[in-house]
């Protein structure tokens, strides 16, 4: 599954952020009689990106989602 890259317009940060994102997720639980559960198969139903917050300068309005090719 591909990825967004982000950039912040205002101090230039491409590295690091805090991405919130609410997901729906389909979970097969294999419980076992004795009652433990392993996850065996997640899929996710949905997703979406709810804000995307600069971890250097604090912004959430100057990030940007950038193409991965994009070099410049
Ligand atoms: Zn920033």
């Amino acid at each position: 599954m591909s990825h967004t890259i982000y950039r912040c317009d205002a101090c230039g940060n491409r590295t690091r952020f805090d991405v919130y994102e609410s997901k729906r997720v389909r979970v097969f639980q294999h419980f076992t009689l004795g009652g433990d559960m392993t996850i065996e198969e997640e899929e996710v139903l949905d997703r979406a990106v709810e804000r995307v917050v600069c971890r250097w300068c604090g912004s959430s309005t100057a990030v940007v989602a950038a193409s991965p090719e994009a070099s410049a």
